[in-house]
């Protein structure tokens, strides 16, 4: 479903013809070792429904209940159970983490454990930290930026029993204030695409970006034409022996090889490719890591492997705002470009209702939590923990009350944490999926658009003010080019809910 997000098929057309990094192939293997590092991106965006919970039936997905189901069968079980995730990098997005927790356990310890053992192995893991709800980080504001790092980390923090030192942005969309924000909350690595560099870079070295403060961090660039391949050419990836025998020597950087200076190979992809998007690919990718790749003179690694062994020596500038799968910076996900086909002036519409509910509910939140919280945003970055259970409400009070205890109006207190969920589903309706496609009128605009809904239900159980019918009028004007339908049409298709949870909304 998102095999797209990686870039887009004319762009990997065009790198692959331009093949700017290789030499000659190689012929001898027994050089200095090419490392080969194989990242998977493994993301699926919340589908319940944020006022059951649960996760509607998806015919398409037939004959599966949904496309988790669908893709946990095609892809994340079989990748687990080969131990596929030991050997390779990668990042499982929170939302798909938490669903996979609960619907299938034990894919999902399988792939934890992964980390676990790898780093009993190699001493550092190869999970990767993800923001938190997949959004585009650079058109978020400083402090939505900040919560989506925050609950990127906590939510790592539960899963794999460590801090997280490289993160995966959402589209790998980048701007120096996230970086920055990435660094100074203990991450020191993560991968964008090479075209995000504003200078000529070698993709086979992480390099160093200079941040204020003297703060810095390092960024791995990976193969384009290769990860490209990968996601987009079935023939590349038929047969692991000849794809380590005949593609991935053609990308070794052959003077550093002479030189026996150390090189890494980095393909990053959506996950979901080895085995749902491609057929079988996750039996290619088994072979791969253990047998094709070591068999030709490659060894597997880790990014954080890599970077412990070889720290960059280089810096390099970007190009910012940028991201892997849009060449106008992140209009994409913003007014609309030309990586989708036909108007996408929706894109625009929908994110100016989306920020004005924002604004109004960012508003309401910091008048109303201000009463009991002695800093609102502080402790927005911390409630992730709480509402998951994680860590006690006691322990949230302790920390982020006025008084260091709870609220002794117990309305006050419920008030305080209808709002805090209020801001959760806000955060939610922004996702990038909503964005990313050509057409207002399909199931990912949808889900932005129910969660939106579900931070208007609780703002209003929380203070009986009512943001619907500004929302939806905003919405009027978003329109589908495909169906018509307006973004207030799509709201007003959205499950019946009881009335106590949201006021009738007017015709
Ligand atoms: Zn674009």
């Amino acid at each position: 479903m998102f095999l797209s997000c990686l870039l887009s098929k004319q762009r990997w057309k065009m790198l692959n013809q331009i093949n700017e990094i290789s030499d000659k192939p190689l012929t001898d293997h027994k050089e200095a070792p090419t490392y080969l590092c194989l990242h998977g991106h493994f993301y699926q965006p919340p589908r319940d429904n944020p006022f059951t919970n649960q996760v509607p039936i998806e015919p398409a997905a037939t004959p599966y209940a949904n496309f988790n189901e669908k893709i946990t069968v095609e892809c994340y079980r079989p990748n687990a159970e080969a131990g596929n995730f030991d050997y390779i990098n990668f990042d499982l997005g929170p939302t798909l983490a938490s669903w996979m927790e609960n619907a299938h356990p034990d894919v999902y310890e399988r792939i934890i454990e992964a980390d676990k053992k790898h780093r009993a192995i190699y001493g550092v893991g190869n999970a990767m930290a993800q923001a938190y709800n997949h959004t585009i980080l650079p058109l978020c504001k400083t402090r939505d930026k900040r919560t989506q790092i925050q609950w990127g980390l906590s939510d790592f923090r539960h899963r794999y029993g460590r801090e997280a030192t490289g993160m995966w942005l959402a589209e790998t969309a980048v701007d120096m204030e996230c970086l920055d924000l990435l660094a100074q909350h203990g991450i020191t690595y993560t991968v964008l695409a090479p075209w995000q560099a504003a200078t000529n870079i070698d993709p086979s070295e992480p390099y160093l970006v200079s941040l204020p403060g003297g703060r810095s961090i390092t960024v791995f660039f990976f193969n384009a034409p290769l990860s490209g391949g990968v996601s987009f050419d079935s023939h590349m990836t038929n047969n692991a022996d000849l794809f380590a025998e005949s593609y991935l020597p053609e990308h070794i950087v052959q003077s550093k090889r002479n030189t026996g200076e150390a090189q890494i190979i980095l393909i990053a992809t959506d996950g979901e490719l080895y085995g749902h998007h491609k057929l079988w690919r996750d039996k290619f990718l088994t072979h791969l890591i253990q047998i094709g790749a070591p068999g030709f003179g490659f060894e597997v690694c880790s990014l954080e492997y890599f970077m412990r062994m070889f720290p960059p020596s280089k810096e390099v500038t970007l190009r910012t705002p940028s991201a892997w799968s849009c060449g106008h910076g992140v209009a994409r996900w913003d007014q609309g470009c030309e990586c989708t086909e036909g108007d996408s002036s929706w894109k625009g519409d929908l994110n100016r209702a989306l920020r004005n509910l924002s604004e109004k509910g960012d508003q309401l939140f910091e008048r109303y939590t201000s009463e009991t919280l002695t800093d609102p945003w502080a402790a927005r970055d911390f409630y992730l923990p709480i509402r998951n259970g994680w860590e006690t409400v006691e322990s949230f009070w302790r920390k982020y009350s006025k008084h260091q205890r709870p609220p002794t109006d117990q309305l006050v207190a419920q008030r305080t944490l209808l709002l805090l969920e209020a801001q959760y589903y806000q955060q939610c309706s922004v996702t990038s999926c909503g964005f990313f496609f050509e057409d207002l009128d399909r199931i990912e605009p949808r889900n932005n658009i129910a969660c939106a809904r579900r931070a208007i239900s609780l703002t209003w159980q929380a203070l009986g003010i009512d943001l619907q019918p500004e929302f939806v009028h905003d919405l009027q004007k978003a329109k589908s080019g495909h169906t018509g339908l307006t973004g207030a049409d799509m709201y007003r298709q959205l499950p019946v809910v009881s009335a106590g949870q949201l006021p009738t909304l007017s015709p």
